[in-house]
């Protein structure tokens, strides 16, 4: 009884597999076809530096045009582009795209921007991504000043002595390098002052916490203080009400990404809103 039980309960798991696996392939092929059919699209989120009150950098955040399921976000299909190998490809493509959007602002005389591209470990990993940078910042000179790459902290942890070195690579080609998500990674404070990076961007469970109680604001506090110090500067992510804003304005943040902001936005919508000469890009 107990052997027919085991076997039904393998045949069980036999089929959940097979359907697990199905729906994966399905989403992979998907995948592939969106590559050769450009169903990827970068949204710019705009950073506000809060000493003037100007945006002079966004975050290009990737979407998909699903063909029948409408703009996917990324937690949706990066975790698959990325088990494939295909996350080499589409993240070659992001950053191409969001240097190639800079420059056709700059060229049309919109101001001169800097736009931020997520970086997964496994690109940061990859021999080739490198020269893969290389070669996007050989097209035109001014690609190195448009662009940034974001690293999460804890892609740095897993590896530390290997990113030191690529970072460190990216930056003397002229790219800025942002520490993202910072605070859930656990970095040990004495690597932190041997990154390196230009900026560290807060993530946004503390920048939740800092309007909530007096310990959430000082961590935020702290961090900041400790960017200055350590000569990077700081922006504060997942900014969502006016309170957090005032706050990170009297902390002596430098800068604010969040939806009390903008939501990311198409390139057309985040040019009307933000780059339309004379309305310019104060809010
Ligand atoms: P991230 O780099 O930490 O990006 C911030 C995420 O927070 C974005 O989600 C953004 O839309 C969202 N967000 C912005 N402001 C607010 C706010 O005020 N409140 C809240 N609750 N959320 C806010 P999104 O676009 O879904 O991206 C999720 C993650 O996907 C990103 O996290 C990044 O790690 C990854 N990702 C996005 N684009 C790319 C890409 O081109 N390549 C790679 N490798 N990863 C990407
Ligand atoms: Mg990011
Ligand atoms: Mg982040
Ligand atoms: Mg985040």
């Amino acid at each position: 009884k107990a052997a027919k039980a085991s076997g039904e309960r393998f045949r069980f798991f036999e089929k959940a597999m097979t359907e697990h696996v199905s729906v994966h392939l399905t989403l992979e092929n998907q995948l592939r076809l969106a590559i050769d059919n450009q169903e990827f699209v970068l949204h710019y989120q705009p950073k506000l530096n809060l000493r003037d009150d100007v945006v002079r950098g966004a975050e290009a955040l990737i979407r998909w045009r699903h063909p029948d399921s409408g703009l996917m976000p990324p937690g949706q299909f990066i975790p698959v582009l990325e088990e494939t190998g295909l996350i080499h490809e589409v993240g070659r493509w992001a950053v191409r795209e969001a240097a190639r959007q800079c420059l056709r602002w700059r060229d049309a005389g919109l101001g001169e921007m800097r736009i931020a591209v997520n970086v997964s470990p496994l690109q940061l990993r990859d021999r080739a991504f490198l020269s893969d940078i290389e070669q996007i910042l050989a097209l035109d000179p001014r690609t190195a000043d448009s662009l940034e790459l974001e690293i999460t902290e804890s892609t740095i942890m897993s590896d530390i002595a290997h990113c030191i070195e690529s970072l460190r690579a990216l930056r003397n080609m002229g790219v800025r390098v942002a520490i993202d998500d910072f605070g859930t990674g656990f970095s040990s404070l004495s690597y932190l002052a041997r990154l390196p990076a230009d900026t560290l961007k807060i993530d946004r469970s503390f920048i939740a916490e800092m309007d909530q109680s007096p310990a959430g604001l000082a961590i935020v506090s702290s961090v900041v203080t400790l960017a200055q110090s350590l000569n990077l500067s700081v922006i504060a992510e997942g900014v969502e009400t006016e309170e957090q804003a005032r706050l990170l304005r009297l902390i002596r943040c430098d800068e604010l990404q969040g939806f009390v902001l903008s939501e990311p936005l198409s390139a057309e919508e985040f040019e009307s809103r933000f780059l339309v000469p004379g309305k310019a890009s104060t809010r």
